[in-house]
């Protein structure tokens, strides 16, 4: 960001009976959306950033309820990617524009961190003007610590839901919200721009538990920011819930715009799942992040998290191409740069802004 264009815009902040008003559908959401597009371009501009997504595992020790990947699922063919598989994958993203690679898998006990830091350090040392993100799971400080000695820079864990009570039902008795909470600050102070964030729509959410979510967030202050609806897997004790809102999911974008101005708010896989060009209107509600996959094709409908989840047919230069296209058709423009959040002492400096 240019220092002649800064200027600190401040957080607005919502009562929450405001919040539960929002979310029970009983605004104008035109008019939030207005609001957050104002403030998105205020920071952000038009730029668009993009990350290149790399699902290297699909192989998971945990059993939540409603992931594809759960261990239980005995019917998914299970893959992972070689070390030189996942450098090809850098090398295609870098060609087509990718300043930022995200590393995401299942809990996958193989890699070791011995194994997981001499990876790191290989795409950091190859790739050293891009940002590397991990999204792998819960793991000890310790192991965190190795990850951000070894190059990393960001890591996203979505905290699923804040509320401890709503966490058991979607998850096996031995996961927990306080320990997700825990890596979470974990990793905010090990210096990571940290990404956390939860499925809207998922079996028995309720509104106050969405306004839980926003008083977490507001405490954990994380840089990035990633929701999407709740898609259910047919492979799960979830198989016959029914999936997300598209709108609530774009209500929510706008209002996170408002409440955190500056985040990395991603318009993810899953809303464009559900809805053609999904993607777009995320941006157009005030997202700012795309992470087109990168994957080799045979992993991407191996890495089913949710039925329907879109795979892309295309390479990552195509992917790319077609993304740019569609976006400066409604007036916004991918950057090729690592779009770090905005100042390298982001967190102390946008405290209780
Ligand atoms: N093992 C990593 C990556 C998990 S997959 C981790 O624990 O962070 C990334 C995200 O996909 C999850 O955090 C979850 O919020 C989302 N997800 C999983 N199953 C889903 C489903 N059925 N519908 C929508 N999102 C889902």
């Amino acid at each position: 960001m240019a220092d002649e264009k800064f200027e600190v815009t401040k957080r607005q902040d919502f009562s929450d009976s405001d919040l539960l008003e929002i979310l029970n559908g009983k605004s104008d959401f035109e008019e939030l959306q207005n609001q957050a597009v104002s403030v998105r371009k205020r920071v952000y501009g038009n730029e668009v950033f993009i990350r290149g997504l790399i699902e290297f595992s699909n192989i998971c020790k945990n059993d939540c309820l409603y992931c594809g990947l759960r261990a239980s699922n005995n019917k998914l063919e299970r893959y992972r990617l070689s070390k030189e598989e996942i450098l090809a994958c850098c090398e295609q993203g870098y060609k087509a524009g990718c300043r930022t690679f995200v590393l995401q898998s299942g809990e996958d006990m193989f890699y070791t961190d011995d194994e997981m830091c001499r990876l790191i350090y290989e795409i950091k040392t190859q790739y050293c003007d891009c940002a590397l993100t991990l999204s792998v799971g819960e793991k000890s400080h310790g192991t965190y610590k190795a990850y951000f000695n070894a190059g990393a820079d960001r890591y996203l864990l979505r905290h699923e839901t804040a509320s401890a009570k709503h966490y058991k039902t979607l998850h096996p008795s031995s996961m927990s919200s306080e320990n997700r909470k825990r890596c979470l600050f974990d990793l905010k102070e090990i210096g990571f721009q940290v990404g956390a964030g939860f499925m809207v729509g998922s079996p028995y959410q309720t509104n106050e538990n969405i306004v839980e979510d926003v008083r977490f967030l507001q405490e954990l202050n994380p840089a990035m920011i990633g929701i999407g609806p709740f898609v259910a897997h047919h492979a799960t004790p979830f198989a016959d819930f029914k999936n997300g809102s598209v709108k609530k999911t774009l209500v929510l974008i706008s209002l996170l715009r408002l409440l955190f101005p500056y985040a990395l708010i991603p318009a993810t896989t899953a809303l464009g799942s559900l809805e053609k060009e999904g993607y777009i209107k995320g941006v157009q509600a005030g997202a700012n992040v795309l992470m087109p996959n990168i994957s080799p094709f045979f992993a991407r409908e191996k890495y089913a998290i949710y039925d329907g989840k879109i795979y892309g047919q295309n390479d990552a230069s195509k992917s790319i191409a077609y993304l740019s296209e569609k976006l400066e058709s409604v007036g916004y423009t991918i950057v090729v740069g690592r779009g770090d959040w905005p100042t390298t002492n982001c967190y102390t400096m946008f405290n209780g802004l």
